[in-house]
């Protein structure tokens, strides 16, 4: 394609109604279609990241391979399309701001006064410009944060105006409504949509394509109504009722033809539709996998999208072995040594989550202790294998006082350390170890057996790590070191062989994987599991 096209996503009504899956289900669709597509997201807030928001205000923090924590949504971008997000995959509003402030205490403005208008909205422009012109996509599709009408998205719904009215047909506004369904009066709703768009016509933007989200079927009644009330084309009012799996979505879409609206509507050719394979034999083997293991999340969060891609991860890596993930949140809060096992009962597989801070902690470090002395599969993930390496400390190498340096800082056996690259940094906002790095694998150890192959990469977000002066110590007690940063020597990965399935990773493999491309770690975890189960 010549021009780089720009798809916008757009929401109304309410919030949670999965514009990320739209997105990602848009460039699913495209990329079937043979074009190259990247998503981005813009979000409203004034945060410069999520990386410093607590989990209960935005769910998880996503970090991409090159070290920007971002918000969630770009791990369904990856894990629908197996495109690689960056830094200028995700926006927020402080990041513009900052970007807008830097270029006026440098002078760049040249004595200007700085407005909304048009600084900051060029700015927007200028990010969502670039990142289609740099790697010459087909489509850029960003996706708008909050809903319309919110005040602090009036700037970019403003700057998606002017790209509208400069671009002319190279871009494309997708709204996404919701049609509530009253039960008193048994009716499906269309005026909230038609307000919403009214909203949006206001501040100059006309909806090429509507998507409403729904809990029951909508006639087609009720899709001509809301096409000739919103100046919309009938085929282009498309409706994603509620299925079972987000994985269905992109499929969903293709049956209505949303891909088509799109391509027609920016005037490209329409060729045959594409038969999206691999991915309708995921959703056949998921929806034969019906018999269940039972995996648990040992976490202080007790909230769906505070672990999504661990639990994305699960789920995927279930399907491939022909299972259905159950995920079972277990609050580590309450986990103590008399009640752990009742805690734990009827898990095949027990996860230690990642996380921040003294809370929680030690439900962590107990249930560690259980599912090792048990020998039930256990998977530590950064905070998960840190706690897995302090409780082996305690009951096998006998220091009763081991910690991590996060939560005592004057132990003597800070079995987990700080960095010493970590040590005088006081600003808390983007400066973990962040993003993706390389690991060496040691021959023979059964993680090398999982990923079949010497040097792996993986992305990380953590400020402590293994101590490598009890590394000896750990090896000779059975604790094995066996992944490894071979410019720094830091321990990424620590596993004990004789049991059925313990590992602890000190990055998070959660961010690799993706529907297409299962990872192996989560793939032979529920493997094991499900082994485990049948014992
Ligand atoms: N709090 C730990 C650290 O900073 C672990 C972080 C995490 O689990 N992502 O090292």
């Amino acid at each position: 394609m010549a021009e780089t096209k720009y798809i916008f996503v757009t929401g109304g009504v309410v919030s949670s109604l999965g514009k990320g899956i739209i997105s990602s289900s848009i460039g699913k669709l495209l990329q079937a279609r043979g074009y190259n597509i990247t998503i981005q997201k813009f979000d409203p807030y004034i945060n410069i990241d999520p990386g410093t928001l607590n989990p209960y205000e935005h769910g998880e923090c996503y970090v991409t391979v090159d070290g920007m924590e971002t918000d969630l949504d770009l791990g369904h971008y990856e894990r629908f399309t197996d495109i690689q997000t960056t830094k200028a995959n995700s926006l927020t509003t402080g990041r513009i701001y900052k970007a807008v402030i830097d270029k006026e205490r440098r002078g760049d403005y040249l004595g200007k006064t700085i407005q909304v208008v048009p600084h900051i909205t060029d700015e927007i422009k200028r990010n969502v410009k670039l990142l289609g012109k740099k790697n010459h996509y087909d489509f850029v599709i960003t996706e708008i944060g909050g809903t319309v009408g919110d005040i602090e998205s009036t700037p970019f719904l403003e700057a998606i105006r002017q790209l509208k009215w400069e671009l002319g047909k190279d871009a494309i506004c997708v709204h996404l409504t919701y049609v509530p369904y009253l039960k008193a009066a048994q009716e499906l709703k269309t005026k909230p949509t038609q307000h919403s768009v009214k909203e949006l016509q206001s501040i100059g933007i006309q909806p090429d394509i509507l998507v409403l989200r729904t809990e029951k079927h909508l006639n087609d009644g009720i899709l001509k109504k809301v096409a000739a009330f919103c100046n919309v084309d009938f085929d282009c009012v498309i409706q994603s009722e509620d299925l079972p799996s987000i994985y269905e979505v992109p499929v969903n879409m293709q049956n209505q033809g949303l891909d088509v609206a799109i391509l027609k509507k920016i005037g490209e050719p329409i060729d045959a539709k594409p038969g999206l394979g691999p991915w309708k034999n995921f959703l056949e083997r998921r929806a034969k996998a019906t018999e269940e293991v039972r995996i648990g999340l040992v976490g202080k969060y007790d909230l769906q999208d505070a672990y999504k891609s661990i639990r994305e991860s699960l789920s995927q890596a279930g399907t491939y072995n022909d299972h259905k993930t159950v995920l079972v949140f277990v609050n580590s809060e309450k986990i103590t040594r008399e009640n752990v096992a009742e805690k734990l009962e009827g898990l095949d597989g027990v996860v230690i989550c990642p996380g921040f801070g003294q809370r929680g902690i030690e439900g962590k470090v107990i249930a560690a202790h259980y599912t090792r002395t048990h020998n039930i599969p256990t998977f530590g993930i950064c905070l998960g294998m840190q706690m897995m390496v302090v409780e082996f400390a305690r009951n096998v190498l006998g220091y009763d006082d081991a910690n991590s340096r996060e939560i005592d800082e004057t132990t003597e056996h800070n079995v987990i350390d700080i960095m010493e690259e970590q040590k005088n940094i006081t600003n808390m906002g983007g400066t973990m170890r962040l993003g993706a790095y390389e690991c060496i694998l040691k021959q023979g150890s059964r993680v090398f057996d999982m990923y079949k192959e010497s040097i792996i990469q993986e992305r990380h977000r953590h400020r402590y790590e293994f101590n490598n002066e009890f590394q000896q110590e750990y090896e000779r007690a059975g604790m094995k070191c066996v992944g490894r940063n071979p410019e720094s020597n830091l321990v990424e990965i620590v596993e004990i062989p004789g049991l059925k399935w313990y590992v602890g990773t000190q990055f998070h493999p959660e961010y690799q994987s993706t529907v297409l491309k299962p990872h192996p770690l989560f793939v032979d975890f529920v493997k094991t599991a499900i082994e485990n189960k049948k014992k």
